[in-house]
């Protein structure tokens, strides 16, 4: 099996879920059904194939996002690992990127988590065609309507059943078919499901769910509803091929059942992903821009010129250095020299790669559509894209948040400071939603990130897989100052005291910008009240003032100064004097558009058993916590909740010690919020005095 399985029969395909509602089982169960594992591994035992990172087992969450190949049907399925875990939302956006479909794994008993509901609005941004997986169909209080339900509901999607469930809980025996109205189960030991007539008892509902399947599809699709209307029968083929324009049109979402852990519903599922899901030519053709900024479009062929993204890149143990991309259009071959458009430098492809499960496969080439990994590359970055040295072309970027959490570590040992910098940029490099400085005044290592568990999770990387130890420091807040008014200021640098003076003027108004939109900078100059070329050193003092805000030091964001007048002097004026006019106006101009401070807020998902409710809820409040939600979900009571990131520390060890363990608790980034007031003078009172950043 290799890259000659023609285009149409690829898939890249992501398998999507709220942490526990069984990815790992999932995708393990798809990867033995598809004969390349040859043991059917438990998640609980910690040896889930995809789950290759020693804390991962531990913690039970996959973070990395690399791609597994493998072979069902003779089509070819691309498996692009992404992240169980919110704090990693970056590599579900990163995957996201690189997939055509996906599969989303819902928990039977749980419904629509907080999680898939972050997971499916990002899948949704990037126009992802989707099925679904209700799993854990054999759970005490499995549910499966309810399920399509909240699907519905939670999710605004349009969930239609392919498949219905015959019985639930212990009494789940396997799926209906409802295209081809036929019956799977699935006994135990065997490795083909078995498939037959629909039971009597089933075979009413069957038929009443399939005439609803049709009805569904007709509404969206004009040749269903062609058929369903001058037809008595619609025939599988019709309903299907209606099913797949539809499902890749991002219309509907079609629902299969089983049970991953019990193996029932795996093989139909596999089928699914080929039945409705779309091959790389069935995707729009992907767009970047020439260096010009003139926009291009590169089809999924061969015959195009190259084109691929970087979407990962991870220390191999075995190989070095790893790059996976996608490829979008064109061919690429081993030892080839192709442009790294984003960096403006050329690359030798090394040995592409196709990973299985258990093997590594060497190419030779590989074909537009398809992904794989190659060694060798020694300056290209997730993000960035490889291409036709004649034929230069930039695709969209990736775009990471910024951290929000920092926290100081210390070697333990003169040994590991010596590797810790190594180590850490090794880190950085295959994520880029960490990073890592040193503090020039305070001498200090600080790392970054998204959450308390990323960093966490980086600091055990570093003692588990390159053994260097170091004391982690209290975790500090990435505040962040804006503008809530506009203003206008003059900012003035002139020093004419005799000899050659500085002499530079200008004129600001500022305003808020939208939230997201950073920082912006026009000029509205009439006339040559400056001359043009000290415009640039104009802004480039603004953004420099910008790093700094007036209140307590931070970053300012979502702001937008117009340069709008301003006077020089023929003899005195430089660029460097308008930078520290620009500079100085700035400030000024801050400080009278009412500034305040912003603190990162986070959305917090817990489930607690009932009796636990009104402690988890008061814990909540005494946090600063606004509560959005509550639900009930079985026996559980579940809170979502914006909890200021500044009051989450330690959260984890207080939520056990109020519920006795039996809570469990998702967190993640969700926006910045303007900080009270009375807290916002602590922070400054703090800044004061200690190093601004
Ligand atoms: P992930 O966090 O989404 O990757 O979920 P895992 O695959 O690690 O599964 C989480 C837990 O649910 C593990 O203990 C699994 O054994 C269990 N699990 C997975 N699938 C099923 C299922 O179909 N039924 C039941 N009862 N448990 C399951």
């Amino acid at each position: 099996m290799s890259t000659s399985v023609p285009v149409e029969r690829v898939r890249n395909i992501g398998i999507i879920a709220h942490i526990d509602a069984g990815k790992t089982t999932v995708t393990e169960r798809i990867l033995f059904y598809t004969g390349i594992t040859y043991k059917i591994g438990d998640v609980d035992a910690g040896t889930a194939v995809m789950d290759w990172m020693a804390q991962e087992r531990e913690r039970g969450i996959t973070i990395t996002a690399a791609a597994t190949t493998t072979t069902w049907k003779d089509n070819q399925i691309n498996i692009v690992d992404t992240p169980g875990h919110v704090d990693f939302t970056v590599e579900v956006e990163r995957s996201l990127r690189v997939l055509d479909g996906g599969i989303v794994v819902f928990d039977a008993v749980a419904g629509v988590q907080s999680q898939s509901e972050t997971v499916w609005r990002q899948a949704d941004r990037y126009h992802i065609p989707r099925i679904c997986f209700v799993n854990k169909m054999d759970r005490v209080g499995a549910d499966f309507w309810k399920t399509m339900d909240s699907i519905r509901e939670r999710l605004n999607a349009r969930p239609i059943a392919v498949q219905i469930p015959m019985g639930a809980e212990d009494q789940f025996k396997g799926c209906i078919d409802l295209v081809e109205m036929r019956a799977f189960t699935f006994p135990e030991g065997e490795l083909e499901p078995v498939i037959g007539e629909i039971p009597a008892e089933y075979l009413e509902e069957a038929k009443k769910r399939r005439e609803d399947l049709i009805e569904g599809v007709a509404e969206i699709d004009d040749q269903m509803l062609i058929s369903f209307v001058e037809q008595h029968e619609v025939t599988a083929l019709e309903l299907k091929k209606a099913l797949r324009r539809a499902t890749i049109a991002g219309l509907v979402n079609p629902v299969l059942v089983g049970t991953a852990l019990k193996n029932k519903g795996v093989q139909p599922l596999l089928d699914a992903v080929v039945d409705y899901l779309p091959s790389p030519i069935e995707v729009p053709a992907v767009t970047g821009h020439t260096k010009k900024g003139e926009e291009v479009t590169r089809e999924p062929t061969n015959d195009e010129p190259f084109s691929a993204l970087a979407f990962k890149v991870v220390a191999d143990p075995y190989v070095g250095r790893l790059v996976y991309f996608r490829v979008y259009s064109g061919v690429a071959k081993q030892g080839a020299m192709v442009l790294n458009s984003t960096r403006d430098g050329r690359e030798r492809l090394g040995r592409i790669l196709k990973m299985h499960s258990n093997r590594r496969e060497e190419l030779t080439e590989i074909e537009a559509g398809q992904i794989a990994a190659t060694v060798a590359l020694k300056n290209t970055f997730t993000g960035d894209t490889l291409c036709d040295e004649s034929q230069p072309v930039i695709l969209e970027a990736i775009k990471f948040p910024e951290p929000v959490i920092s926290v100081s570590i210390e070697p333990k040992t003169k040994e590991d400071q010596e590797r810790m910098g190594e180590v850490l940029s090794r880190l950085v490099e295959e994520d880029p939603t960490f990073h890592a400085r040193n503090d020039q005044e305070t001498g200090q290592t600080i790392i970054s990130g998204m959450g308390e568990l990323h960093l966490e999770i980086i600091v055990d990387r570093m003692l588990r897989e390159f053994n260097v130890q170091a004391h982690v420091g209290r975790p500090e807040v990435a505040y962040k100052e804006t503008i809530m008014q506009p203003s206008d200021a003059e900012g003035r640098f002139v020093r004419q005291s005799g000899g050659r003076g500085q002499f530079g003027v200008v004129k600001l108004h500022v305003e808020p910008g939208e939230k997201g939109s950073g920082f912006k900078f026009e000029n509205k100059l009439v006339g040559g009240s400056i001359p043009k070329e000290f415009v640039p050193a104009v802004e480039h003092g603004i953004k420099e003032a910008l790093e700094t805000g007036v209140l307590a030091g931070y970053p300012v964001i979502d702001l937008h100064a117009q340069l709008v007048d301003g006077s020089y002097h023929p003899v005195d004026s430089s660029e460097l004097a308008f930078k520290m006019a620009g500079s100085l106006g700035i400030q000024e101009a801050m400080k009278k558009a009412r500034p305040v401070l912003l603190e990162p807020i986070m959305k917090v998902e817990i489930a607690t058993p009932d009796e636990f409710f009104g402690d988890v809820l008061g814990d909540v409040s005494s946090r600063r916590g606004q509560v959005a939600d509550v639900d009930h979900r079985g026996h559980l009571r579940v809170i979502t909740a914006h909890v200021p990131l500044a009051e989450t520390f330690g959260y984890a060890t207080t939520l056990r010690s109020i519920t006795q363990g039996r809570a469990s608790y998702t967190m993640e980034f969700d926006h910045y919020l303007e900080v009270p007031h009375s807290i916002a003078e602590q922070v400054s009172g703090r800044m004061q005095g200690a190093t601004r950043r």
